[in-house]
């Protein structure tokens, strides 16, 4: 069975392919698709309530049954910011290096006044299936908790990775391989919450 998946997020990709693969399902992007389509506005105020927009929109506009993640970095001590602005929060760069580097250097300039009690933070990701006609076929969620760093450590992953310490595992998430990472974090649980979706 093929899934698509909206996103055209490589690491995303890989995570949820590599959970779902273990059920026989094959995880596919926006960009292995023929056409070309207009992405959503990302404009609810939740994780769940865009991923609930993107999967609706993408299932409508591609005829097929549609999973969208949506997740970000929620930090204690900012009130649950970046939230679900993690992806724009410095709001510079063109490719997701660039703003992923800004991002990680504004959030640690904020929090350098900080101490470690201070820095609690987790990452959340709402995951959402519908299909064609409208039917939201199911919602899950997952958290990931740690502490942010003082600087970042580590070169796997994406995002915030380098920046969420793990007390228990004593490393960041970009320090974890990626199954290390699949079995704590925000994604693999919404995935593993979500997977009742096909019929498993
Ligand atoms: P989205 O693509 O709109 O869901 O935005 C997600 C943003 O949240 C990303 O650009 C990252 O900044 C952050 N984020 C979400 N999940 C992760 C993760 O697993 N690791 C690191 N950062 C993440």
């Amino acid at each position: 069975m093929q899934l698509l998946l909206a996103t055209s997020n490589e690491h995303k990709l890989i995570e949820v392919g590599e959970i779902l693969a273990l059920h026989g399902i094959e995880v596919v992007g926006l960009d292995s698709l023929d056409g070309s389509y207009e992405e959503p506005i990302e404009d609810a105020d939740t994780f769940a309530g865009n991923a609930r927009l993107k999967a609706l929109a993408y299932a409508k506009a591609t005829g097929k049954r549609c999973m969208a993640d949506d997740s970000g970095l929620s930090v204690d001590v900012l009130g649950g910011k970046p939230g679900v602005y993690s992806a724009r929060f410095a709001g510079v760069g063109t490719t997701r290096e660039e703003r992923d580097s800004a991002n990680n250097a504004l959030l640690l300039s904020k929090l350098q006044h900080t101490s470690e009690s201070e820095r609690s933070a987790r990452f959340v990701c709402a995951m959402c299936v519908a299909d064609p006609d409208g039917t939201v076929v199911g919602e899950s969620e997952g958290t990931f908790e740690g502490v942010i760093t003082l600087e970042p450590r580590g070169t796997n992953g994406f995002g915030y990775d380098p920046l969420l310490y793990v007390q228990d595992a004593q490393k960041t998430s970009a320090e974890m391989t990626s199954d290390e990472k699949n079995a704590r974090s925000h994604r693999g649980e919404a995935v593993r919450n979500i997977i009742f979706c096909f019929g498993q």
